[in-house]
């Protein structure tokens, strides 16, 4: 039988029935699982039987959202987690070892920096970047040690795009693992499977719960990488609750519909901020002005809700915009169904050395805002307004 389309698959993927036939998944708090006798006891810690035993290992309602991530995201297997940075430190802690290597994009998510530069070094593994314009300077900093090459696309917070065809290519050449976080596009908009990623991590915290309700995160890809990920997450212990995994699944059923609504509104937002004379520059990946339209165009089926754009003025004007904000969110989440409006500069990336900023692509006056789904006449109203 041929595979049924993402939105059906989105829905239609759930738990076998229980006894009381019910339509839509129950919800299985339960910590442990009960066996039969000391023989299936036996069997099931042995793996020979395939079961669950304990929610740390797995639990119905877990099961269900990371089967559902693995057929959005054309995966062999995954592993869902409490938050997405426990999916990101886990697969490199499941995957390197001491003197292990790993070459990065040097504009990843801020937590994902502080784990290269603060936490990888104290097991011995380090990590050399690329500027996101300079795909042709990875090849130079391979080294024989270098185990993984990772990469965000769009990046956050600047929202720049990374040729994955060209990541893929590299990493088979170099026999490395391909390592990509593809929470700003989502399974919807980008299977990085398809360019030759061996694991894709999701922060399913944004648009995958969508309504800033729950975190969570997830790895998927080749299963014996998966394998490596699991049996060191069963053991240290950051496995996702079930009411969240229950919460996320039930999310994916709209994640189509959603996202399309919320790529259309940030297409009206990103032409509306694109034509004002108080905005220097505006960075969203379907525009044509963006650095990487084509690639952009190539990779994802839509831009996406993130857009980057530069208040002129600097760092003053970027929160003196911020203060006259009237009906949108200033927070830290993105991806929700509200509008959130952040200054990177002032706040996540504040730590940062101004050289550091600088390379991340994180000016003085950029602004990032997670377009979320009221209607985009209010979002542009407000945005006006703040402007002016
Ligand atoms: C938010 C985010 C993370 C971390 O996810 P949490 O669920 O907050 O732990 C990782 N990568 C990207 C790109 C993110 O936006």
């Amino acid at each position: 039988m041929k595979e049924n389309h993402f939105e059906t698959e989105a829905i239609r993927t759930q738990l076998e029935r229980s006894q009381f036939l019910e339509h839509s998944s129950p919800l299985y708090l339960s910590s442990s699982f009960v066996f039969e006798d000391a023989e299936d006891m036996r069997a099931s810690f042995t793996e020979e039987k395939i079961r669950n035993i304990y929610s740390r290992f797995t639990n119905p309602n877990t099961s269900e959202f990371v089967d559902k991530m693995c057929k959005l995201e054309g995966a062999e297997s995954g592993y869902a987690f409490a938050t997405g940075m426990s999916a990101v430190f886990s697969t490199f802690a499941a995957l390197l070892n001491s003197g292990d290597h790993v070459v990065s994009c040097s504009s990843v998510f801020g937590s994902t920096h502080t784990l290269f530069t603060k936490y990888l070094p104290k097991w011995n593994i380090t990590t050399s970047y690329f500027n996101v314009n300079e795909v042709d300077a990875i090849e130079a900093l391979i080294t024989p040690n270098t185990k993984i090459l990772y990469a965000e696309s769009p990046t956050n917070p600047a929202v720049d795009i990374l040729d994955l065809e060209v990541l893929g290519e590299i990493a088979k050449k170099h026999n490395l693992l391909l390592v990509i976080d593809n929470c700003f596009a989502t399974p919807y908009l980008q299977n990085p499977i398809q360019f030759g990623a061996d694991i894709v991590i999701h922060s399913a915290t944004k648009l995958i719960d969508g309504q800033g309700r729950v975190l969570g995160g997830v790895a998927v890809g080749r299963a014996d990488l998966i394998r490596e990920i699991y049996l060191f997450s069963r053991n240290t212990g950051p496995a996702l609750s079930p009411f969240n995994a229950w919460v996320l699944s039930k999310s994916l059923e709209t994640l189509a519909v959603r996202v399309d609504r919320h790529c259309e509104n940030a297409v009206k937002v990103a032409e509306f901020l694109e034509g004002h004379d108080r905005v220097a520059l505006v960075k969203y990946p379907f525009l044509k002005s963006h650095p990487q339209y084509h690639i952009a165009k190539q990779q994802m089926k839509q831009g996406g809700n993130i857009i980057a754009f530069e208040v002129k003025g600097g760092v003053e004007a970027g929160r003196e915009f911020l203060n006259r904000i009237q009906t949108l969110s200033l927070s830290a989440n993105l991806g929700d169904s509200r509008t959130i409006v952040t200054h990177p500069a002032s706040t996540t990336h504040s730590k940062l050395s101004t050289e550091d900023r600088m390379e991340t692509g994180i000016t003085d006056g950029l602004v990032r805002i997670s377009i979320g789904l009221e209607h985009p006449d209010d979002i542009i109203n407000d945005l006006n307004q703040a402007l002016n």
